[in-house]
């Protein structure tokens, strides 16, 4: 039982400590290098680490809505809507993504408004970006091209001519839902048409509808990309997408907590101001059962000091630790390490 006892002591705090979430704290050196990425040579090609979804050479990467073959036509360097065949979506899913997508409605106008060379990028096979030949074609505002369909018009209308091959650079969030299946945090998209701005972190209202605003209903992670069939025949080439990590947000900042507990008399040993040289360094203060590192300079900088051993502080919200070292009995140096500084102190008398 006693043995058991101890196992269980010991394997709490590893077990715990598996499941806390990574936290940094301000210019940690253990924080993960960003992948190296290496852009592509000309503007708008996949960059070294994208899924190309469509190069121009086959349909691999696609299936019809059912998991069948795709219905639409491969032709030289392009693909295109074969109307009345559906909508083609990718074989595998996509969520929080980088996607670049271009296209092309017919040179050969025919039809008007909502007819005239309708397609969709709709995201996880909910939330569409409209496709439509909107160049001197009106229509309604949230249905022309770049706009999130039915919720938001574009900011600019940034189209090209019939005919002409046009870019949506789009920056999507999945919405993120909570145990209950209710949305904790909605769809959010940023779109470039042609390199110009047309939405600029959106919040979405739920899924695109037609008519109405539609509503979220929980959904999985990662769901295909579906190209839209609506009867016109659109082309599109040069697809691929760069999957995006999470979002880290200010609340998951690390913080230290103190491994021992200072008097007001033990912590007014520490304070004063140090120099390196002639150049004031750091000057150190009380402020209650608190000691904070004051850095020279605007805007006034304090990193709250916290006691891990015996003359070693580590910083509360920053990466770095500041030793302090002493002569009999008296502090005299300062020794601090952080944000790629490795430098010393005196301690003015
Ligand atoms: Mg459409």
């Amino acid at each position: 039982m006693r043995h058991l006892l101890i196992a269980l002591a010991c394997l709490t705090p590893v077990a715990l400590t598996a499941q806390a979430p990574k936290r940094w704290k301000a210019h940690d050196p253990e924080r993960p290098k960003p992948r190296v990425v290496t852009p592509a040579a000309a503007v708008g090609q996949p960059p070294s680490d994208a899924i190309v979804l469509f190069d121009g050479k086959n349909l691999d990467a696609w299936s019809s809505e059912t998991g069948g073959k795709p219905g639409w036509t491969l032709r030289d360097g392009y693909m295109e809507t074969a109307p009345g065949a559906g909508a083609i979506q990718t074989r595998r899913g996509l969520g929080d993504m980088q996607l670049h997508v271009e296209w092309a409605s017919p040179s050969r106008v025919e039809g008007s408004g909502q007819g005239r060379g309708n397609s969709g990028v709709i995201i996880m096979g909910r939330y569409e970006v409209q496709v439509l030949d909107s160049y001197q074609n009106q229509t309604y505002t949230d249905g022309q091209a770049g706009a999130v369909y039915g919720q938001y018009p574009p900011l600019v209308n940034a189209s090209r001519g019939p005919g002409e091959w046009q870019s949506y650079d789009i920056i999507f969030r999945r919405p993120r839902f909570g145990a209950d299946g209710r949305v904790t945090s909605p769809a959010s998209m940023t779109v470039l048409h042609n390199g110009v701005l047309v939405q600029a972190g959106v919040e979405l209202w739920g899924t695109t509808n037609w008519l109405q605003y539609g509503s979220y209903t929980a959904h999985a992670d990662s769901l295909p990309l579906v190209l839209q069939d609506h009867s016109n025949p659109v082309r599109y080439r040069n697809i691929w997408a760069r999957p995006l990590p999470p979002v880290e947000r200010p609340g998951d900042l690390a913080e230290s907590r103190p491994a021992m507990v200072l008097s007001s008399a033990q912590l007014d040993a520490y304070t004063g101001k140090y120099v390196d040289g002639k150049f004031e360094m750091a000057t150190v203060v009380r402020r209650g059962n608190t000691l904070l590192l004051v850095m020279p300079g605007s805007p006034r900088r304090e990193l709250r000091l916290v006691p891990v051993s015996r003359d070693v502080f580590t910083l509360g919200r920053t990466a770095g630790t500041v030793e302090f070292s002493r002569s009999g009995d008296r502090v005299t140096r300062m020794h601090f390490l952080f944000a790629e500084q490795d430098r010393w102190g005196d301690r003015q008398p």
